[in-house]
């Protein structure tokens, strides 16, 4: 299919991937795909025009994500639940529970200053895999590594397979998901 060939040079803006497609006519389209936002405009749009759509659907979707975004706040009562459900014993709560622009971790936990860090890659993620990477951490507040007692609490997580397998499933696409050929000389 050539019809959709992208014909701005790959992600132009951060994280903004813009595609132009000679099958759209009117309408221009936005939606996230992973890390970055993908835009799909008319062929035939005019540079001013793009100028003044994509801001609109960039601000459309930040918008709508940020909406659906839990706070910071209930990320701390969320792993308090989680903690007085399936863990009564473990009595220590995190001082702080924070979003972090992670991308090699889904969080992580240090029992010194009890602070714990989400990646911010589970903004959207079902509660299934986002409370299962919370009571990972907020396991770690007691146990500091993966031994025998830490498995034996983690396993009282209902859900850990199909959490496990949404968060397996983000990496694998995310490796997927390669950034575009750049030719930094280009021939004359
Ligand atoms: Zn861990």
């Amino acid at each position: 299919m050539e019809e959709d060939a992208p014909t701005l040079p790959g992600i132009s803006e951060g994280e903004i991937l813009v595609i132009r497609s000679t099958r759209r006519k009117k309408s221009a389209s936005a939606y996230r795909q992973g890390g970055r936002i993908v835009i799909s405009l008319p062929a035939r749009m005019s540079k001013a025009e793009e100028a003044q759509v994509v801001p609109e659907l960039i601000a459309i979707i930040r918008g709508r994500e940020a909406s659906k975004t839990p706070t910071e706040e209930a990320l701390s009562n969320r792993i308090d639940q989680l903690l007085n459900e399936l863990a009564p014993e473990i009595t220590a709560r995190p001082v702080s529970v924070s979003w972090r622009p992670m991308r090699e971790r889904w969080g992580s936990c240090t029992s010194l200053d009890r602070t714990i860090r989400i990646s911010d890659r589970l903004k959207l993620a079902p509660e299934y895999a986002l409370d299962y990477v919370l009571f990972h951490e907020a396991i770690h507040l007691e146990w500091g590594d993966h031994g025998a007692e830490f498995t034996e609490v983690l396993s009282r997580f209902e859900d850990s397979e199909l959490a496990s397998a949404y968060l397996d499933g983000w990496e694998a696409a995310e490796r997927a998901m390669l950034d575009p050929v750049e030719l930094k000389k280009l021939p004359k």
